[in-house]
């Protein structure tokens, strides 16, 4: 068996020896299941995820925040909903734990109550994409708020209709003094024009690769996590249910057992209800497209990854960039 040490250089294994002393436990919580914009192929509202109570007492929140804690969790990831509606909420997770707060970006978290909250402000396409399927362009609302913000970054969802566009979009981004990290858009309520055909699939890998190389101190990526993401393989496996790591603990009966998030869960606004994964209830796993469920695909299958120094370098790339996208290791 190969070790990591005899497969790296003195610089990757000590790359290697800051990530893996992380120990990262995450889990995801609605936060609230308002929202103020209602964007065509949102998970949350598409599979019905807003149709539970939610919990409106804060001190329950801060009691429920505390056994999480106690539990073993350093991410609280938080969605919703919009989290910004509910900022005293957020306040009960960011005094607790490292919080990561998403967001459309539409209210700007105030600074001066959340000063290094990492915010990830979603993006769908460009100007016009976002017209169409969030019925506002909020991309010219949060750059203006965000700009310069050492604390905030762009989650880019790439759709079909990105290829060929996306260079303008990096170039706002990197003016505005931003960071920007790349997913691909599931369609889940299947609107005209916005699934994935394989060329186009094959197209987006190269355009994000090129970003990469060009934006470089922009774009938080790896070519490999491109290739996995855009064709939903690594080795002879094939992403889905039987192979996702993203499913909630106590739901997770899959047998064999399969390589997972340890502690992950994923919490509805009530505080009780637990949800299959950390994106839809009823999404057919194959067509699942999720950045993170990707990523966290690849870190916890590190021994897939060691018949070879590219390959293990490969996974340690994206292993960092999860790392900088939640701030646990430094852009
Ligand atoms: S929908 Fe996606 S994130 Fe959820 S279990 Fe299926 S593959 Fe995993």
């Amino acid at each position: 068996m190969k070790t990591i040490s005899s497969l790296l250089d003195k610089e990757w294994y000590e790359r290697y020896k800051s990530i893996s002393k992380l120990n990262i436990r995450s889990s995801i919580y609605d936060v609230t299941n308002q929202c103020n914009l209602r964007c065509k192929g949102c998970f949350f509202f598409s599979s019905g995820e807003n149709n539970v109570s939610e919990e409106t007492d804060l001190a329950e929140w801060k009691r429920f925040v505390d056994k999480e804690e106690e539990r073993g969790i350093n991410l609280a990831i938080l969605i919703g909903g919009e989290p910004t509606l509910c900022l005293d909420r957020v306040e009960a997770f960011y005094r607790r734990l490292p919080t990561f707060c998403a967001t459309n970006g539409i209210i700007k978290v105030p600074r001066d109550r959340f000063p290094h909250m990492m915010v990830g402000i979603s993006l769908w396409g460009d100007e016009a994409d976002e017209r169409l399927l969030r019925g506002k362009d909020t991309f010219s609302i949060s750059r203006k708020s965000y700009e310069g913000d050492p604390h905030a970054y762009y989650l880019y969802t790439m759709t079909p209709k990105q290829i060929g566009k996306s260079q303008r979009i990096i170039r706002k981004i990197r003016d505005a003094g931003l960071k920007v990290h790349m997913q691909l858009l599931s369609n889940d309520e299947g609107v005209d024009g916005f699934s994935w055909k394989k060329a186009e699939l094959e197209d987006i890998r190269s355009e994000m690769d090129e970003l990469l190389d060009t934006y470089p101190d922009t774009v938080i990526s790896s070519k490999y996590y491109h290739k996995i993401i855009t064709s939903g393989t690594m080795g002879d496996r094939r992403f889905g249910w039987l192979q996702c790591p993203s499913v909630s603990e106590p739901l997770d009966r899959r047998d064999p057992p399969v390589r997972r998030l340890i502690g992950f869960i994923r919490w509805a606004a009530d505080l009780k209800t637990i949800y299959r994964c950390c994106t839809s209830q009823t999404r057919d796993c194959a067509t699942c497209k999720d950045g993170a469920a990707h990523m966290s695909w690849v870190m916890v299958n590190k021994r897939a990854h060691m018949d070879s120094p590219e390959h293990l370098k490969e996974w340690i790339e994206v292993y960092e960039m999860f790392a900088k996208l939640y701030q646990f290791i430094p852009w």
